[in-house]
């Protein structure tokens, strides 16, 4: 597999599959009722976050199109490209705590006048991203200034699960709901940005990522599938004895665990597909169903249910307090006596 990281996303261009969001939110600033707070959500991988960021240098770019789009060439758009304009905060949780949370000091830091007030242009915006890393006190905090908007301010929250943010805050949202493109739109994107290699996979990485193109980018970067497999073989190994689960929980708490848990809940998930229907059409890793055929039989319908939910609790528990190794031991000791004991 190629070395090669994908070349940077363009800076002052929207996704083409947000060109709809782009336009209807350009109509929206013209007519003057872009409002306070916005809230942009959707899959990982979508573009979220860029869009943000295109859209925050529509705002500060001192000649926009007639698009709307940045210029890029204006002393804004330059500070905008090299991340360091004074009107553009972004808010996430400390890399030093460990609980993952956005906390209420924060977020009432970020609120305090002095960033609110733009430094350099009409208005200053403010990112948080992951919203929905906000503890119920830090957003008890924002809603404080949602309630009383300041005119120099744009808030955007940023969140693939805006379920998790309360009612009062995202109901005093413009709601911008991002999907992942159709296949020929993602596939033709794709293409153009990988290496010959790494375009042999995009199918697959594509299933993978569940169709949102930054993943598969960021997989390809990150060499995915060759984690995957040999994850995969390790999974494998311990179903048929050939190896200690406690070693195998050793290997995997060394990855990021919500990929090697979004991983596990697939193989589950197919071999419950598998399980009903040898010939099932639809497969989340349809290049392991002749190794996934072989498994199913190893495995009562009944406890791969159960064992699903297990992957799914760990899944919702997946923060960086989790004892990691302790997770991925109790899922593959579990999935050992599941899977050796039958045969
Ligand atoms: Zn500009």
């Amino acid at each position: 597999m190629s070395e090669a990281l994908s070349p940077p996303l363009p800076p002052f261009e929207p996704l083409p599959w947000l060109q709809p969001h782009w336009q209807r939110l350009w109509q929206t600033r013209r007519n003057d009722r872009l409002g306070h707070a916005m809230l942009l959500s959707g899959p990982a991988g979508v573009g979220k976050r860029h869009f943000a960021d295109v859209l925050s240098a529509a705002l500060m770019c001192t000649q926009p199109g007639t698009d709307g789009k940045p210029c890029g060439t204006c002393a804004d758009c330059k500070l905008m490209a090299s991340g360091s304009h004074p009107d553009l905060v972004h808010l996430g949780p400390d890399p030093e705590s460990k609980s993952g949370e956005i906390k209420a000091d924060a977020v009432r830091e970020l609120c305090s006048r002095q960033s609110l007030t733009a430094n350099r242009g009409p208005r200053a915006v403010l990112q948080i991203a992951p919203a929905e890393a906000m503890n119920p006190f830090a957003a008890n905090s924002l809603l404080k200034t949602l309630e009383e908007p300041a005119d120099s301010t744009l808030l955007m929250l940023i969140s693939e699960d805006p379920s998790r943010l309360p009612a009062t805050v995202t109901s005093r949202c413009q709601r911008v709901t991002m999907l992942p493109p159709d296949a020929d739109t993602a596939l033709a994107w794709l293409s153009a940005r990988l290496d010959n290699a790494q375009r042999r996979d995009i199918g697959l990485l594509l299933r993978l990522a569940q169709d949102a193109p930054l993943r598969v980018l960021a997989a390809a970067d990150a060499h995915w599938l060759r984690l995957r497999d040999e994850s995969f073989r390790q999974f494998q190994a311990v179903a048929e004895g050939r190896e200690d689960p406690l070693k195998t929980a050793g290997a995997w708490q060394q990855q990021e665990p919500a990929l090697v848990l979004e991983w596990l809940a697939g193989w589950v998930s197919d071999l419950l597909r598998i399980g009903r229907d040898r010939n099932a059409n639809y497969l989340s890793n349809p290049d392991l169903r002749a190794e996934l055929a072989a498994l199913s039989g190893r495995l009562r319908p009944a406890a791969a249910h159960q064992l699903l939910q297990q992957i799914f609790k760990a899944r919702a528990l997946a923060t960086s307090t989790m004892n990691k190794q302790l997770l991925f031991e109790s899922l593959l000791v579990r999935w050992a006596s599941l899977t050796t004991r039958t045969h």
